[in-house]
């Protein structure tokens, strides 16, 4: 098969609150702040510090 398609990772992956983005630590885009999600089920609260509601990985 030649019409395989390809899923290409984004450079930069954001999430947002409420998605379930899955394990791992998390970097709010406003202030720096970290949030650490230990279940796939967990999902992202608004930053602690400014309540910003962008992360990245
Ligand atoms: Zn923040």
């Amino acid at each position: 098969m030649l019409n395989a398609t390809w899923d290409y990772e984004k450079e930069l992956i954001m999430s947002t609150t409420g998605e379930k983005p899955g394990i791992g630590t998390y970097t709010c885009t406003k202030c720096g702040e970290t949030v650490t999600l230990d279940d796939n089920t967990d999902t992202l609260p608004p930053c602690p510090r400014c309540h910003g509601t962008d992360y990245r990985p």
